[in-house]
């Protein structure tokens, strides 16, 4: 059983907010703004800009009522496998045609190119498109790209080189972050084909589950001892595990309102996952 109090935790925008972090309408909707104009102009199909929008400093409260899970399928669909391939370009520096994209540096005079943008991710960062995604290979392929297009390296070279460098160095930041976790990587894919889940009611989740995670939350505010976290934690763990796998197998077989409901799930409890740390560290 659960007492009001946890209830009144777990309802209370302070928690919304700790339960969503990252996610708020506003950027939501400018990813999506974001999209559709580049689309249209570009007639390229991607979700996101070079802007950051994982991460935004939007703050939750200010949503006002719209405190509650929503999720929402966008009108345009975005087709599922983007080439920026597509549209050909030439080096800014020598002219010389680019044969591949995303490019970072022109093959015939090494000069560092401008970020490309609504560039995929999974391209950026020469990864396959799939959910279960080698995290080593990202990992040495975010330390190959800073190595060679870090600000740092371009101090002596000229104004516009230094303006590409810092650009395409927040790319890749922004590609390698939203690829390492498996939520921010999940709610990507889902994105890229359209559909966004948002901040908002909990319509993606049934009671019993929003049962299941109140009491979860209660027994960690009342954990005594570290053992008490870390129990709570190595469970959480094995519900994130057995997530991750069953929002594969969905993503592969194109269930993607499936992947969606479960991706809700893996955010509540990455948010517990959190909450055991912050937990763990109070016992310090
Ligand atoms: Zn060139």
């Amino acid at each position: 059983m659960w007492s009001l109090k946890s209830l009144r935790i777990v309802c209370s925008p302070r928690a919304l907010t700790l339960l969503h972090p990252n996610w708020s309408m506003a950027s939501r909707q400018s990813v999506y703004k974001a999209a559709v104009t580049f689309s249209a102009q570009f007639m390229l199909s991607t979700g996101f800009s070079t802007k950051d929008t994982w991460h935004n400093n939007t703050n939750f409260k200010t949503l006002g009522k719209e405190e509650k899970l929503i999720s929402c399928t966008n009108p345009v669909s975005l087709p599922r496998n983007y080439c920026t391939g597509q549209v050909k370009l030439n080096c800014w520096n020598c002219k010389q045609r680019l044969d591949k994209t995303p490019v970072f540096f022109c093959m015939s005079c090494k000069v560092i190119q401008p970020p490309e943008e609504g560039a995929s991710y999974f391209k950026i960062m020469d990864c396959d498109y799939t959910f279960t995604l080698d995290t080593q290979k990202l990992q040495k392929r975010y330390l190959q790209l800073q190595r060679s297009l870090h600000p740092d390296n371009f101090s002596q070279r000229s104004v516009k080189e230094q303006e590409y460098s810092e650009g395409q160095s927040a790319v890749v930041n922004k590609a390698y972050k939203t690829l390492l976790k498996p939520l921010s990587r999940g709610v990507y894919m889902l994105e890229m084909q359209g559909i966004c889940i948002e901040e908002g009611t909990d319509s993606g989740a049934d009671s019993k589950f929003l049962m299941e995670l109140m009491e979860i939350n209660e027994a960690l505010d009342e954990a005594q001892t570290p053992e008490e976290a870390n129990k709570i934690g190595h469970d959480t763990k094995g519900k994130l595990a057995d997530l991750t796998k069953e929002i594969d197998a969905a993503l592969l077989k194109g269930e993607l309102q499936a992947a969606k409901a479960l991706l809700a799930q893996m955010k509540y409890y990455a948010n517990i996952e959190e909450k055991v740390k912050e937990k763990l560290s109070e016992f310090m």
